[in-house]
């Protein structure tokens, strides 16, 4: 296997830049079974480029060199990479809540056994930081909290890893619950109730798989995404999502892409999935990064300033868990050194994630990436033209350098062809407005930013 992939190698060197194959290429891994190869991508976004742009090409490759068809398969590899950062090697199955004590309970005092609703009371409104990104799904949450079943039926809830889909739809369940303490609210992971329903059919037991879920005033379903290609789930889930739908009972839903763009799930459900409002959480900003920061100090009790909390929030942009895995990173070792936090320490702790993160993140890196995605050649990021097609990738990419690198906007003129620091000034805003304005753009826009930032 490995002179095959050695041979795709080489065929991509030839055939794309360095900084594509080191983009794309080189972080794939690849296994062969049963005739069938498998490609597994470090996250999806690699994953879903891989799929669009070079898996047709990697087929004929693959056919070519065994000299008989060959299938490729591509997955993703969430938890690869990640090994030296403790804290950010969870599975999503792990995101299920950890078990709390009863004292620990909302306050309404109600005392429930965590198997019956598996939530975890530490996922609140109260320590989920507000911010131009979660805006709105934050107040659509809040208002599904406070008047379930009766509004936005389902609430479904889409955005990239870390972003705070599962805190945001516990809260709910914890709300709903300090609301009315004898709501029937259930949480689960879709992966759960994918096994779940597996076991019950195993035992004969699919009665009351059935019932538990049909008798539910609440259900929030975690990752839809992993019903994809689970077609028998998705049935049983279909009647289950219609009955309490029309019983005015409330659903709510987290995936990791908007409803249509969901794979492997059968159309009925996914034009169900949007009959209510579906909301989307964007990357924090800067100064939500801060906040979160330092909310999460004061929860574990911690002492952080605020230049450190700058510090860490402009280096780790991709998501929450990110940042606050750093922020792990950051008291340990100031722990185990016995030294107050600050921005030294902080630069010292975070010395291999910023050694990653400053080698991706170049202006070079920016425009090629955003040209790639576009469609047009690098070379039109510097040139003068301003037809449509070529400016608005050249403003996104504009806007990406000044969020994603230090340089001043005298500097990303000059690295765009040298313009005017006034041009940038405009693309960067441009493209807020537009972020605010375009859904597709956003997309597009918050899609590039986690390429960017892996
Ligand atoms: P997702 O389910 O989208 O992958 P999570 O809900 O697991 O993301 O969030 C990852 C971590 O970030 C959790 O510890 C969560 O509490 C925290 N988090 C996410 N968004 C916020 C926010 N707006 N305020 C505070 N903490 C947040
Ligand atoms: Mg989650």
């Amino acid at each position: 296997m490995s002179d095959f992939w050695t041979h795709c190698l080489a065929h991509f060197q030839t055939t794309l830049n360095p900084q594509q194959v080191n983009t794309w290429i080189k972080p794939l891994t690849v296994s062969e079974a049963d005739g069938e190869i498998s490609i597994s991508a470090p996250n999806r976004f690699v994953a879903q480029w891989i799929k669009d742009k070079f898996l047709g090409e990697i087929e004929h490759l693959a056919t070519a060199f065994f000299k008989k068809p060959y299938r490729v398969s591509l997955g993703v590899d969430e938890n690869r990479g990640k090994t030296s950062r403790a804290e950010t090697t969870e599975t999503p199955v792990k995101d299920l809540p950890v078990a709390v004590k009863p004292k620990e309970r909302s306050k309404s005092g109600r005392i429930l056994p965590d198997e019956e609703t598996r939530l975890n009371p530490l996922f609140s409104f109260d320590n989920f930081v507000r911010g131009k990104a979660n805006d709105l799904a934050r107040a659509a949450a809040l208002q599904v909290a406070d008047n379930p079943g009766s509004g936005y039926n389902p609430l479904f809830v889409y955005g990239g890893v870390g972003l705070g889909k599962t805190h945001l739809i516990q809260a709910i369940g914890n709300k709903v619950l300090e609301n009315d303490p004898q709501a029937k609210v259930r949480y689960i992971h879709a992966e759960r109730y994918v096994s779940d329903m597996v076991k019950a059919f195993r035992h004969k037991s699919f009665d009351d798989f059935k019932h538990k879920y049909d008798r539910l005033d609440v259900l929030l379903i975690d990752d839809i995404q992993f019903f994809a290609g689970k077609d028998r789930t998705q049935e049983e889930f279909f009647y289950t999502f219609n009955n309490l739908i029309e019983s005015h009972k409330q659903v709510i839903i987290t995936s990791d892409s908007f409803p249509k763009d969901l794979e492997g799930i059968e159309e009925r459900l996914k034009s169900r999935f949007s009959w209510g409002l579906t909301v989307m959480l964007d990357p924090p900003e800067l100064e939500m990064r801060v906040a979160i920061l330092l909310n999460r100090a004061q929860l574990d009790g911690k002492v952080l300033d605020e230049n450190t909390a700058f510090f860490i929030a402009k280096q780790v942009r991709s998501n929450v868990r990110e940042l606050e895995g750093a922020l792990k990173r950051v008291f340990a070792f100031s722990h185990f050194h016995k030294q107050p936090v600050s921005v030294d320490l902080a630069k010292e702790a975070l010395k291999d994630l910023l050694a990653v993160q400053n080698r991706q993140i170049s202006i070079e890196n920016i425009q090629k990436t955003v040209a790639d995605f576009y469609k047009i050649k690098v070379a039109e990021m510097y040139s003068k033209k301003r037809t449509r097609i070529l400016a608005r990738p050249r403003q996104i990419a504009m806007h990406l350098a000044k969020e994603l690198t230090d340089l001043s906007l005298p500097e990303i003129g000059a690295a765009f062809g040298g313009r005017d620091h006034t041009t940038v000034l405009h693309a960067y805003r441009k493209v807020e407005e537009l972020k605010g304005s375009d859904t597709s753009l956003r997309r597009d826009y918050n899609l590039l930013l986690q390429v960017l930032t892996g």
